[in-house]
């Protein structure tokens, strides 16, 4: 059985289709890349997964349950984002902890979940450091230890790496794919950049103009002969 399913969603403002009739099964543990050009839809698909827009048409199971009507607090998926949104008050501890206070757990369940996540994305010693005195790649290693500390059946993230320089973008990469590899969590990722997909992905689905136009593993993602006009496509895309 499919941990997500998708039932051809789509998704219009007003005039303007961002997504357009996108079906997908994900399969337990599976990292799937949405891959695509700037305005092809990928954030838009990765936030109606996430609860964050509703569809206009179509439907989302999660683990066989429908959820295309839940806000994103109600669904078992943990979102990060381009820019994390990380607060500026809190330290690095308080910052991952939030969404557990929010849900009362005791207090050393907390502190133990807490300092297990942070280990996780190896920022160990850091609970007590202000997100602001931390790098960007640091900054991005918090939002991703604040959405696996709840323990979400989906990670989705979008872009996330998109604002490093390159170097430290292919060094969190590898740390995603070994954490994503580690946890066995079933992983949606966004990029416009085809490397970081063909890199990270079991599954690449290439989307264009909202449309799914390919889903392949990255082995057979040039190789169909129908569909190297994709090559192309994706060459023009950095
Ligand atoms: P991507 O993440 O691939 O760059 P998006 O999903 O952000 O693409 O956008 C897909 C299309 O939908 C674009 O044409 C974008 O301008 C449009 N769009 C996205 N969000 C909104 C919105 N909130 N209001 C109006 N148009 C939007
Ligand atoms: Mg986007």
């Amino acid at each position: 059985m499919a941990r997500l399913t998708i039932k051809g969603i789509s998704k219009s403002f007003g005039a303007t289709y961002a997504v357009r009739d996108v079906s997908l099964d994900v399969e337990d543990g599976e990292l799937v890349c949405l891959l695509g050009p700037s305005g092809s839809g990928k954030s838009t698909l990765l936030r109606m997964i996430g609860g964050f827009e509703r569809p206009t048409a179509g439907s989302i199971l999660i683990d066989a349950k429908d959820v295309t009507s839940l806000p994103p607090e109600k669904r078992p998926t943990g979102m990060v984002f381009q820019s994390h949104a990380l607060w500026t008050h809190m330290d690095v501890f308080n910052n991952i902890a939030f969404g557990l206070k929010l849900r009362r757990l005791p207090k050393a369940e907390i502190k133990e979940r807490v300092e297990q996540a942070l280990a996780l994305v190896g920022l160990a010693d850091y609970g007590r450091r202000i997100t602001t005195q931390l790098s960007g790649g640091q900054q991005q290693r918090v939002a991703l230890a604040r959405s696996l500390v709840l323990e979400p059946k989906i990670l989705l993230l979008d872009e996330p790496f998109a604002s490093l320089d390159q170097h430290l973008r292919e060094r969190l990469r590898e740390e995603v794919r070994d954490i994503q590899q580690r946890l066995g969590i079933t992983t949606l990722f966004v990029t416009h950049g085809q490397d970081e997909a063909l890199a990270l992905a079991d599954r690449i689905v290439v989307l264009r103009d909202g449309y799914t136009e390919q889903i392949a593993p990255p082995d057979r993602i040039y190789r169909e002969p129908e569909t190297e006009f994709v090559a192309g496509f994706i060459g023009s895309m950095n």
